[in-house]
This record gives C-alpha cells, structure tokens and sequence, in this order.
C-alpha cells in the first residue's frame, strides 16, 4: 500500500501497458474519485457493511485496550497516553460522510482539458485549507480504492470501500473469516499509531514524544527476537528477508493478528457452538482467512526488487512469520512442537 503503514499491493512492474479501460478508471479515480467512488459504494459497500466494520473495529480497539494492560515491557506512565491515544483515534470506515462536490465541467471530446481541469480543481482545494482548522474527517483516499492507512498526523485510520470488499471482507462473511484478514489490517495499522513510529506523535497528532526513554530501550531489546526471525528467511536463493528494514511492519503484522484473533474469540465469547465451514472450524478458518487475504503473485524480478527496498516483508512471509509467533495457530492445525510453525521460542512483543 502506499503508505508505509499499509498491507499489501505495492506499485507493479509489468511486461507491458495496462489496459486502456483500466488506465481510464485510475485517472477518473485520481481527479473525480468521490464522484466516482459514490457509485462504487452504492452498488458495493451499501446495507449494514458499515455497522459491521464499526463493529470489528471497537472489539479490536478494546483488545488492544487489555493487551496493554498485559505489556511488562511498558512502564505505566507511557500506558496512560497510550489509553489516551486509543480513544481519540478517528476512524473512518467505506467512504465520506459528506461527498465532494467537483464545480468544473467536462469536456467530452478533449481528456487533456478534463486533466488540466481535474487538477486546477484540486490545487484550489487545498490552498483554501490554508489557516483554517484540521478537518479529521477528510479521506485522503477515494472510496474504491483497494487500501488503508493510519495517520500519524491526524491519529486517524481509513478503510476505504475497495478494500471492505471480499476476499478482505464482506458482511455476509462470518466474522472469524473478516477477522482474520480484514480485523488483521486494522490491528496493523492501530500498532503503527503506538509503535516506535506512532510514539513520536501525541493523541492529536502533534510532534511530541510521549514514550518514556526506559520504555524505547525495552521496546527495542525486544524486537531483536523479530529481527533474527525474518532475517532466517529466504525467499529466493541467495537472497534473504532484510530484517531490520521490514522489522516495523513485520511487529505490526504480528500484533495486529493478535489482536483481531483476541476480538474475534471475545466477540464469540458465549456463541451457543462453533461454526464449521468446509470441515474448518472457526479458529482454522480466521488463519485461513488471514492467509488469502495476502494471497499474492510476483515475477521473480519484481520480487528481488521488493525485497531490497520495500519495508514489508514478502507475503508469504508476513504470514509464515505472524502464525509462527501464536501457540493459536499451532493448536488450530495441531502442528507438531518443534515444527516450522511452531518453534520452542516465540517473539512477544505486542
Ligand atoms: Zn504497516
């Protein structure tokens, strides 16, 4: 995802053009997307889609809510602004509350005039925010798009409707399946708001650091467990898992399984039985779910790229990694002690 912070498609490198169709969606998108997007909402992210992400997201806040409480390694004066950091996140959920209105017409014989006239929009818009008040509601991405991010600057969490879209979610999916992929991104992005990149900005997203010096020194001894465990990986021969570059996203990808396998057993908590769906029970099928939601494929050039320079450790490594770390998976698929997936010693950060 284009944010840092964000779990999945990076730009892709192809062997030729895209087609034309698509290249026509991605600049209506990029000059027109409220437009746009309010179609692809209404026909994809309508009923009670919303009401279920809102849903998801307070079990997952309150998890993480009592996994602090849990931290050994965080002393309590830094636990109170983080308290006080998770009520105040913002979280916007499929598309804006009011759309935006686009004043220019278009002209239906020149693209290059609806370009120029997409873009003089835009410009306009933004000098007009210039010296009045941060709006926390503003999406800064269109409701179609396949993505999420946190914002540091504006403690603010966006899921667009393309991404509350199978095989990520969908509210006639059960709700281990959208906690394993969907709940998964959105425990992600929360650690990002408290991680070492989230400390350095408070509740409202000003620039000031609120973990406590003995609390980063704890909180960096710990993650070397994470370092050395990507770093073993490799994907191709002769090319291993940078694991200090990838060493954020892969905590964040591990925590953030936690916590939405965390809200998922509480919000089942008392469920009269558990659900079997193709011969998995409902804790298989929340890992299953998590695993094809990073379900990708890349050439073998693209892949040695990306392995160099992304900060997101290769899909089937974010996955490998994050279940190795949960005796849940383990007990889920009665995975042998000692195998792969389920090692003797397991890193525990969040
Ligand atoms: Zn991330």
């Amino acid at each position: 995802m284009c944010s840092a912070s964000s779990p999945s498609p990076t730009p892709r490198a192809s062997s030729k053009q895209r087609d034309r169709w698509r290249r026509c969606v991605t600049a209506t998108d990029a000059a027109l997307g409220e437009s746009l997007g309010r179609f692809f909402v209404a026909r994809h992210f309508a009923g009670e889609s919303r009401d279920v992400v809102r849903q998801m997201i307070v079990a997952i806040s309150e998890a993480f809510g009592e996994r602090l409480g849990e931290l050994d390694w965080m002393d309590e004066k830094t636990k109170e602004r983080a308290r006080e950091k998770r009520q105040q996140v913002a979280y916007l959920i499929g598309y804006p509350s009011s759309w935006r209105v686009y004043d220019f017409s278009l002209d239906k014989k020149v693209y290059a005039a609806n370009v120029l006239a997409g873009r003089a929009f835009e410009v306009k818009r933004q000098l007009t925010k210039v010296g009045k008040p941060v709006d926390r509601e503003e999406w800064q991405m269109s409701p179609p798009t396949v993505n999420a991010y946190y914002d540091p600057l504006l403690n603010q969490m966006a899921f667009p409707a393309g991404i509350l879209q199978p095989p990520f979610f969908s509210a006639r999916s059960g709700l281990a399946v959208n906690m394993g992929a969907t709940g998964e991104t959105i425990g992600h992005e929360l650690i990002h708001g408290f991680d070492d990149e989230g400390s350095q900005y408070d509740a409202k997203g000003n620039l000031a650091s609120w973990w406590e010096p003995e609390t980063r020194r704890r909180f960096e001894a710990r993650t070397q467990c994470v370092v050395d465990q990507y770093s073993a990986y490799e994907p191709l021969p002769g090319v291993k898992i940078n694991g200090k570059l990838t060493l954020g996203e892969n905590i964040a990808d591990i925590g953030g399984l936690k916590l939405a396998f965390r809200a998922y057993r509480a919000l089942r908590k008392g469920a009269e039985e558990r659900l079997v769906a193709d011969g998995f029970d409902e804790d298989q099928q929340f890992f299953l779910s998590f695993s094809q939601s990073q379900c990708t494929k890349w050439r073998e050039e693209r892949a040695r790229t990306l392995l160099q320079t992304d900060t997101h450790s290769l899909q089937k490594f974010r996955v490998n990694g994050s279940v190795t770390n949960m005796p849940e998976f383990a007990r889920a698929f009665s995975c042998a002690e000692g195998k792969a997936l389920n090692p003797k010693q397991r890193c525990d950060v969040w």
